[in-house]
């Protein structure tokens, strides 16, 4: 059984983009309440195939929130959010929305690779079977297929040795760089960083940056939740700056970073720089 969206209910109709060309990730007109607490309001933002896009903002501002609706783990009130042109949760029919059955919003969600702030490994399987679990699951790869793959992509992350280690024998460093390679391993079109070293003691923050530092020299697609600065101002496009569930600025790092416009932004950076 097919319902419509609930935000498309009673005849309205799928909100139109806002812009003439599509990016890779648009965000339409999002809104989002928990009871009478609007966290995302009215958020138009959209992506370009290859950009690197930090966001930023104070604790509660619903970074992870806006996140979290980019691979529909959370659905919105309002608005839209595709993917390369297709939505994650629903299916568009005429001018209404109608939502998928999970089977079909897990598989459209491995367009978009996730990586959390506490690493989430399965702690009963080893770094190779953390990655390779996915593409066996789906039916994308045979075993031997996503051994190899896997294989490559821990080398890529600096960690061939630490293949056959459970997650608890990993440093948090080595553990999220596994995290980094497992969500790389479906080729998402977009990945996601909630705070990625947030959870880190300082000393293994680095090693984690670098990795993600070559993935946006490769033309990766990535928004990033980040208080590391320096390196938001290294490698982002584009930084976006969102207080109270708005987009109160957005520019190049330059320009945010270093000139920032609003009152609450400049009091953010003066904070966590
Ligand atoms: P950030 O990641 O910027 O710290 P979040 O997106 O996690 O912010 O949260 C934004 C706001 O939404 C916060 O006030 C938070 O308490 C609230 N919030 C987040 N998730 C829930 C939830 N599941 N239920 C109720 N309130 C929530
Ligand atoms: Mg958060």
């Amino acid at each position: 059984t097919t319902r419509l969206a609930p935000s498309f209910d009673e005849n309205i109709t799928a909100a139109p983009s806002r812009r003439s060309t599509d990016g890779l990730v648009e965000i339409s007109g999002v809104s989002k309440s928990y009871g009478p607490h609007e966290v995302l309001h009215d958020i138009d933002l959209t992506i370009e195939p290859g950009e690197v896009v930090a966001l930023l903002g104070p604790s509660g501002s619903g970074k992870s929130t806006l996140l979290r609706a980019i691979n529909h783990l959370e659905s919105v009130d309002r608005g839209s959010v595709t993917i390369d042109g297709q939505y994650i949760g629903y299916e568009r029919r005429g001018d209404k929305l109608y939502e998928l059955h999970e089977k079909e919003v897990l598989k459209r969600r491995t367009q978009v690779g996730m990586v959390f702030q506490n690493f989430n490994l399965f702690p009963h399987l080893t770094a190779i079977e953390n990655i390779v679990e996915a593409p066996i699951a789906l039916g994308r790869l045979s075993k031997t297929d996503a051994r190899e793959l896997a294989l490559g992509l821990l080398a890529r992350v600096g960690l061939s040795d630490k293949a056959d280690h459970y997650p608890r024998q990993l440093s948090g460093g080595q553990q999220q760089r596994v995290a980094i390679a497992r969500a790389l391993a479906l080729k998402p079109k977009v990945l996601l960083f909630d705070e990625p070293t947030s959870a880190l003691d300082p000393e293994l923050v680095g090693e984690v940056l670098a990795v993600i530092g070559e993935l946006t020299k490769l033309g990766t697609t990535l928004v990033i939740v980040t208080h590391e600065i320096g390196f938001a101002r290294e490698v982002a496009d584009r930084v976006v700056f969102l207080d109270g569930g708005r987009v109160l600025e957005q520019g190049t790092p330059a320009r945010v970073l270093l000139h920032p416009q609003h009152p609450r932004t400049q009091d953010f950076l003066r904070k966590v720089l």
